[in-house]
């Protein structure tokens, strides 16, 4: 799987034309027909979405283009999850977040436990993003707990993407640098900055 942007024509022209590296040798991707129909629910709809497969010739690795305001294995979109993490970041517990969200309880917890498990490690990803972006961003203070740390890191890294990039959903920018796994317990690397 790899975190594409949200524009499909542009995406389409990009892979057609190479233009999109493969995560293992970089060679560009092409074209290898459609994933399947998921449904992406966002904040104010949902949206019946298929994804786009591509193919590696020289590692024939195949990879699904997943649109950067989406994570991988989540049904909800990234500015969902998001809005669930700041609202228990600012002290709403899971059940009223549920409810103002409309997702089921178990749901949300899930999401709160991912991140909450790895704030730390996210909270340093997204501060070394910070200072790729911006090298004199001054640090945060540490706040009232590793996660509130985590979400405001992320805060952080998307003012200073729109201050130098123009605007981005921060949450896209989140799904992006961390090629979508915001939430996933995974042993392998995050995105770098270059
Ligand atoms: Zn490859």
């Amino acid at each position: 799987m790899l975190i594409v942007g949200t524009d499909e024509a542009a995406v389409e022209a990009d892979l057609t034309r190479g233009r999109i590296g493969c995560p293992n040798c970089n060679v560009g991707l092409r074209p290898w027909g459609h994933g399947v129909d998921r449904e992406v629910r966002l904040l104010a709809r949902s949206e019946q979405r298929c994804f786009r497969r591509s193919i590696c010739r020289p590692c024939q690795a195949t990879h699904v283009l997943i649109p950067e305001d989406t994570l991988v294995r989540r049904r909800h979109g990234a500015e969902v999850i998001g809005a669930a993490l700041t609202a228990k970041a600012k002290g709403a517990g899971h059940r009223r977040i549920a409810k103002d969200l409309g997702v089921a309880p178990s749901t949300v917890r899930g999401w709160l436990r991912a991140f909450a498990a790895r704030a730390v490690l996210l909270r340093e990803h997204f501060v070394r993003w910070t200072h790729a972006m911006d090298p004199g961003h001054d640090d945060l203070s540490p706040g009232s707990s590793d996660f509130c740390d985590a979400v405001d890191a992320i805060g952080v890294l998307g003012i200073v993407a729109v201050r130098r990039f123009g605007p981005r959903p921060p949450w896209s920018l989140a799904s992006f640098v961390t090629g979508g796994r915001l939430l996933c317990n995974t042993s392998s690397p995050f995105r770098q900055p270059v």
